[in-house]
């Protein structure tokens, strides 16, 4: 069982992205808004930036996480997450982000995924969230949350990011790209990592 946080706890959000920090301070809110822990920005505290050398999202969200921790002495979370496509045998998964380049053009990274799914029959695809969540002694627990669904081409819808126009999720017709955000969230990958997690570490 992993180690419980509460509302004194001064959690470490391993991250330099600040979109980030603010979409996990809501992800770590009770249902009346209440913050469950105190969140830290790596940013803030001027902590570096791992290189992400794992092969998978748990082991990349472990490395920041376990790097944050030891470096701050504060126990530590950290996220990964990517996009998947069974008739790529999981690509772009870890290298997402990596697919846009360094522009961050996601129109050139779908058009990537149309291009070498060419007219491959199988579409399945899915979105991966990782957490890891670390302590300085080095003990760390991991929650991960998948949301399936299938890749579509055109890309369709103008809300959310990265790979969202172009993935409809099981159960659905509209792209995540198409729907509102509370609407994606209700059984996003990252709402389920996050499920777990909650159910681990907090009492309420
Ligand atoms: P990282 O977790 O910040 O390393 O990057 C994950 C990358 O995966 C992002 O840049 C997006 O390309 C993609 N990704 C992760 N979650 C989502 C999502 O909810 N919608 C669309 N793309 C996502």
């Amino acid at each position: 069982m992993a180690r419980r946080l509460s509302r004194s706890t001064r959690l470490v959000l391993a991250s330099h992205n600040k979109g980030k920090l603010v979409e996990i301070a809501e992800l770590l809110r009770t249902p009346d808004g209440t913050p469950r822990v105190e969140l830290i920005s790596a940013g803030d505290l001027g902590l570096p930036e791992p290189p992400e050398t794992a092969p998978d999202f748990a082991g990349n969200a472990r490395i920041k996480a376990q790097a944050a921790a030891q470096a701050s002495g504060l126990p530590a979370l950290a996220d990964d997450s990517g996009f998947s496509l069974a008739a790529l045998a999981g690509e772009p998964g870890v290298y997402s982000a990596r697919w846009a380049g360094p522009d961050k053009d996601f129109a050139a990274a779908m058009a990537e995924v149309a291009r070498r799914l060419g007219d491959a029959p199988d579409r399945r695809a899915w979105f991966t969230c990782a957490l890891a969540l670390a302590w300085p002694d080095g003990e760390t627990a991991t929650f991960l949350g998948r949301s399936e669904g299938h890749a579509v081409w055109p890309p369709r819808g103008t809300n959310g990011f990265g790979y969202d126009p172009i993935f409809v999720p099981l159960g659905a017709s509209e792209t995540y790209g198409e729907m509102t955000p509370a609407r994606k969230h209700e059984a996003s990958h990252r709402a389920r990592a996050f499920a777990a997690l909650l159910a681990a570490v907090f009492s309420e």
